[in-house]
């Protein structure tokens, strides 16, 4: 056996055997194997930790990695609890972190004491929709008229057949966007506990079908012609929203900010219409916040969210206002893109950072639990937010990551 191993290996090194093609040579977790005793042939190195992974290449060909060698680890945190006043989630939470920034969950961990001694983050979603948006060309304007029309006239039928692809994706509207003799379908749909990608580009691809057939004037030259948005940075996103639009809030008293955080609400508000309003302005910077992007990353590599959609899911804004003595501070995310199911989060880890939170795979009713996370992770960033601001407004924020950040023996 050992000695067939070692032929294989040889062959790849040869170029005889493609990286790919050992999943046809090879049956079940030993194409992974072999795939990185050639990479190590290859480049001369030793890829011993690559190697120990508890990834099951069965599970993942085919569905999450091609070419794989092994897998890839992160420390990951938790943070909490952190009590949140959702509609979907309603109690106190331990939020898992995956990160290697020091002083990242410690910082949030803070920020969530603080919220949690003055009696939660209140959450709303207030907007559910996953987006994916083909772009058609026609010859005219007169057929560009006419296309349009075309799809006014037939929303019944448009919907019927991207819902007929799917048991739990619903769709929820329908937008057009025209640019010369170019029209963009804005296929938006309600995609249970899925973040919805697939979900939405497999009926995408039904309606464009439907479409070639019944308007054959208007031919679709993509199935994703980026006014959808996916991972890339637009205002289409931040306007109309795309995935989970949320608003957390929170009332931090002063007994709160002064013990806690060491700083007080008229500075923290001050700083926060310098920083993250007229510093992102001046910056030309469509992110009003401090630091939505460290939260969503974190949280979305532990769970298995697609990563890329950090893009759009970090986006948003940060508002405080000084009541009384107290701050009221609230986070607004228009493009939350969250799922339960689906992606990476049938991964073992990540099914398990799922579960911490009590969102682990398909909700009771459906979607449940995917709006239950999405409350969780805008309440995680609004604590995020909430430490950052009073940890610059009182001057701490070198001394933190003095502290944690640079600790390095060598
Ligand atoms: P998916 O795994 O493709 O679809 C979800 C599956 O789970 C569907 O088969 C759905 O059933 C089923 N399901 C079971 N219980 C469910 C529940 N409670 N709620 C919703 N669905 C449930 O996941 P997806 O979220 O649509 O797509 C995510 C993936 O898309 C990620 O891997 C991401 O990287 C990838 N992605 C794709 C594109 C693209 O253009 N295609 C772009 C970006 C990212 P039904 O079959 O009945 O719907």
């Amino acid at each position: 056996m050992e000695a067939e191993i070692d032929e294989v290996v040889e062959k790849v090194v040869r170029g005889e055997i493609q990286l790919h093609e050992l999943d046809r040579v090879l049956s079940g977790n030993l194409s992974m194997v072999v795939r990185r005793l050639a990479v190590e042939k290859l480049t001369g190195t030793k890829l011993p930790s690559i190697g120990s992974t508890i990834i099951d290449y069965e599970e993942v060909k085919n569905r999450n990695a091609e070419n794989v060698i092994g897998g890839t680890q992160l420390p990951l945190g938790v943070i909490g609890p952190l009590k949140v006043r959702g509609k979907w989630a309603n109690g106190d939470f331990y939020v898992p972190l995956a990160t290697t920034e020091g002083a990242l969950i410690a910082s949030v961990n803070r920020g969530a004491k603080a919220v949690t001694a003055s009696d939660g983050v209140r959450v709303r979603i207030l907007g559910d929709g996953m987006a994916r948006a083909p772009v058609f060309k026609l010859d005219s304007v007169d057929e560009v008229d006419g296309f349009l029309s075309w799809i006014d006239a037939n929303r019944a039928k448009i919907k019927e057949v991207a819902e007929s692809t799917t048991s739990f994706g619903r769709l929820s509207s329908l937008e057009t966007f025209v640019l010369g003799n170019n029209v963009w379908v804005r296929i938006v749909m309600e995609t249970g506990d899925a973040m919805g990608m697939n979900m939405v580009t497999l009926a995408a691809e039904k309606v464009c079908e439907l479409v070639q057939r019944e308007y054959p004037a208007a031919k679709c030259v993509a199935l994703s012609g980026n006014v959808c948005s996916d991972k890339k940075q637009s205002a289409i996103n931040s306007l109309f929203g795309r995935g989970k639009t949320v608003v957390a809030e929170a009332l931090i008293r002063e007994e709160v900010l002064s013990s806690l955080l060491k700083t007080d609400a008229a500075s923290v508000s001050d700083l926060n219409l310098r920083k993250n309003l007229l510093g992102s302005a001046r910056a030309g910077s469509s992110q009003f916040n401090a630091h939505f992007a460290n939260v969503i990353a974190a949280l979305f590599i532990a769970t298995g969210q697609d990563v890329a959609q950090v893009v759009e899911s970090s986006m948003g804004f940060t508002w405080t206002e000084v009541r009384g003595r107290d701050l009221y501070i609230s986070v607004t995310l228009p493009s939350l893109e969250v799922g339960t199911v689906g992606g990476g989060t049938r991964l073992p880890t990540q099914r398990e950072a799922l579960s911490i939170m009590g969102v682990q795979g398909s909700g009771n009713p459906p979607g449940s639990n995917a709006k239950k996370f999405a409350e969780i992770a805008a309440a995680t960033v609004l604590a995020g937010e909430l430490n950052l601001l009073s940890a610059l407004s009182a001057g701490e924020l070198g001394k933190a990551h003095r502290r944690l950040g640079r600790n390095f023996q060598s």
